[in-house]
């Protein structure tokens, strides 16, 4: 199989005179190709840019903008809720070839159906989407896409790209609050997700829905929440996840082929936690 990500990925090997490609196998036999041992900066999959900002960097970015968001956004204080949540995140965090970030998760209590991740590992998920699934899988779902994100290391390079390394790394050091602002406002908005390209959108999907079946969940979830985000965006069209994620029939469509590429067993058995959902989130929320 010879797919632009691998070519990309043997371009950088040639240009760094290093091995920077490893083949992994999903259980299903089929190949997750991650970038390896970039010097200074990573092969974004599925954009085609190279970040500028190393891992540390992305980690010390991300703490300085989460502290900005929890600052400005009410952390929901339930800790058996946010326990629940974290679990269902590192149950996906075990299946990705990425570890050079720690993953962690907070649930946001607004009505907002909203998720994204931040540099360096935090996602952050609002209890407006959790009420929007209907069972853990849907959640699952949706983590898992942006979990997908970091894992392809999206963020480095897309908001190295829009923002520029010499901010980034002022932001870093705490002398540019004003820019810290303009950045969280953009990532708890549309800014920088509608910035992602429409293959890092594809691979997240991709990746994310494999995550999503290596973690034992069943994987149509993925589109049966993007369903119902695409009926929510019809009366709440403003949202900041639908600019950023628009669930076009097209990306249905390609959810549903996705899906088939799963053995029939995996998709006809696989769980969804419903009861478990309700008892410890939909209840709590
Ligand atoms: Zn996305």
């Amino acid at each position: 199989m010879c797919n632009s990500r691998m070519k990309r990925c043997i371009f950088f090997a040639l240009l760094f005179g290093l091995a920077a490609c490893e083949t992994v196998l999903d259980p299903y036999g089929r190949p997750i190709e991650a970038p390896l041992g970039m010097p200074g900066g990573d092969v974004a999959g599925g954009g085609g840019t190279f970040s500028l900002i190393t891992p540390q960097q992305e980690i010390d970015l991300g703490q300085q903008l989460a502290a900005e968001i929890e600052r400005q956004q009410r952390v929901h204080p339930d800790p058996q809720l946010q326990a629940y949540v974290d679990g269902v995140g590192q149950r996906l965090v075990a299946h990705v070839t990425r570890h050079d970030i720690p993953y962690s998760f907070v649930v946001i209590d607004s009505p907002d159906i909203n998720a994204f991740s931040l540099p360096g590992g935090r996602t952050y998920v609002y209890t407006g989407l959790m009420k929007l699934a209907s069972n853990e899988a849907e959640l699952a779902a949706v983590m898992a896409h942006e979990i997908a994100h970091l894992a392809l290391r999206h963020h480095a390079a897309t908001i190295t790209r829009q923002y520029g390394f010499e901010m980034l790394t002022g932001i870093i050091l705490g002398q540019n609050p004003d820019e810290r602002s303009r950045l969280v406002a953009d990532l708890v908005g549309a800014g920088i997700h509608a910035r992602y390209s429409r293959d890092q959108e594809r691979a997240a999907d991709e990746l994310g829905m494999q995550l999503l079946a290596n973690a034992g969940y069943n994987p149509e979830a993925m589109l049966t929440i993007f369903e119902k985000m695409r009926t929510a965006a019809q009366t709440r069209p403003n949202l900041p996840i639908f600019a950023s994620h628009p669930t076009t029939g097209e990306r249905l469509q390609r959810l549903q082929a996705l899906l088939q590429t799963f053995p029939v067993n995996v998709r006809a058995d696989s769980p969804i936690y419903a009861e478990r959902y309700q008892e410890q989130a939909l209840s709590k929320i």
